[in-house]
């Protein structure tokens, strides 16, 4: 029998969550953001209950590459743009965007002879710091890459640095609405954090929408009510079993470097889930953790292959709680549910990072 972990991706999850960020988005277009292997998922896995989206947004030639080969022949956008000059003949001929940043992707285009060959979105610096042209230089940069033969239509992105927090955007909103005024092109704004904030408001905020966690289920407020708030469903779980059962005295230690130890008798399970599958070892005791349907903790480290948990709440619900019963980390499952966005707090992370972390030694299976 193989090792008794899986992972489920829920395919009508994604394809609930992808309605509800098109409702969001009121006709605004949606490109559906499918970087890091779609946050973990598998872009294989996800491209058929995600294809209804107007395009797909990635950072890798490859993955952009791998989407063509599914047979997808709508929009793709590589959304930190080309690396090297070498970038663009691929970009040509798998006809792609791309977003521009920085001058230096401008002279590589500058090179380029095909006419009207790269269709891109300048990006505007609002304030995060990380990639775009600052504010002063934008405009300039913009009517540069217009001006270019091999370019087409040449759009405008910014990305915020706080629309996970109410109102935290605004200034980011204001910056870029006074520093694209008046130029042509399709504006692309939103997150999924935005685009859930902003509601019915979003179209005002452009013509492409990015959503990325919310088409996994996740929260993009790292706060672990709002997924269900905001009616997502998680399209990832982690699913084990038990596979040893003790039966402790009070006072005993269990897993490594004895960080928990027993306050009175406690029968303990051990489930084949570790670090090395992509539970995360900074989650602490009392991290939740669903056995038999029934919710219960972690206790000890979490080491490789192998975290502790408490089976007292599971045998108290009238549940075997015993070797081969079956073990929820998150997601759900028989009618058992428990957010990645809460087992992510616990573990002072967040759900994006649990599931871009699922390990490859972990099966997968499409529900
Ligand atoms: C990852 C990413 C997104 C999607 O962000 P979510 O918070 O997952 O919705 C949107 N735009 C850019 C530029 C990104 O890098």
């Amino acid at each position: 029998m193989p090792r008794p972990i899986h992972a489920f991706i829920h395919l009508d999850a994604l394809t609930h969550n992808l309605a509800r960020a098109r409702r969001a988005a009121s006709g605004a277009k949606v490109w559906a953001v499918v970087k890091a292997n779609a946050y973990g998922h598998g872009l294989a896995r996800v491209f058929s209950a995600l294809r209804s989206a107007d395009g797909f947004a990635l950072l890798d030639l490859a993955e952009a590459e791998t989407l063509r080969t599914l047979g997808w022949g709508g929009p793709i956008l590589l959304l930190e743009g080309c690396f090297g000059a070498d970038d663009l003949a691929r970009c040509e001929r798998l006809n792609l965007w791309h977003t521009v940043h920085d001058a230096a992707q401008i002279n590589w285009l500058a090179a380029r002879s095909k006419p009207r060959a790269h269709r891109v979105f300048a990006k505007l610096n609002t304030g995060m710091n990380r990639l775009g042209f600052a504010p002063e230089q934008y405009r300039a940069a913009w009517q540069r890459l217009a001006q270019l033969p091999a370019v087409g239509d040449v759009g405008h992105m910014t990305h915020f640095a706080h629309a996970d927090v109410e109102g935290g955007d605004a200034r980011a909103r204001a910056l870029f609405e006074q520093t694209v005024d008046g130029l042509p092109g399709e504006r692309s704004l939103c997150n999924s954090a935005a685009l859930l904030r902003h509601g019915e408001g979003a179209t005002a905020l452009g013509d492409w929408m990015r959503p990325g966690i919310m088409l996994y289920g996740g929260s993009p407020t790292g706060l672990q009510p709002d997924a269900r708030a905001w009616g997502l469903r998680p399209a990832m779980s982690l699913c084990t079993r038990i596979i040893g059962v003790q039966q402790l005295p009070a006072g005993a230690v269990v897993g490594y470097g004895e960080t928990f130890r027993t306050e009175r008798a406690m029968r303990v399970g051990v489930a084949a889930v570790g670090y090395a599958d992509g539970y995360p070892r900074h989650a602490p005791s009392g991290t939740p953790i669903v056995v038999d349907g029934v919710r219960t903790r972690i206790v000890g480290r979490v080491s490789m292959d192998m975290v502790g948990v408490d089976l007292d709440p599971v045998r108290a619900a009238g549940r075997a709680g015993d070797v081969g019963s079956p073990v929820l980390c998150w997601g759900r499952h028989g009618g058992a549910e428990l957010p990645v966005d809460e087992v992510a707090e616990a573990a002072g992370t967040l759900g994006y990072e649990l599931m871009c972390a699922l390990a490859p030694r972990v099966p997968v299976q499409v529900a």
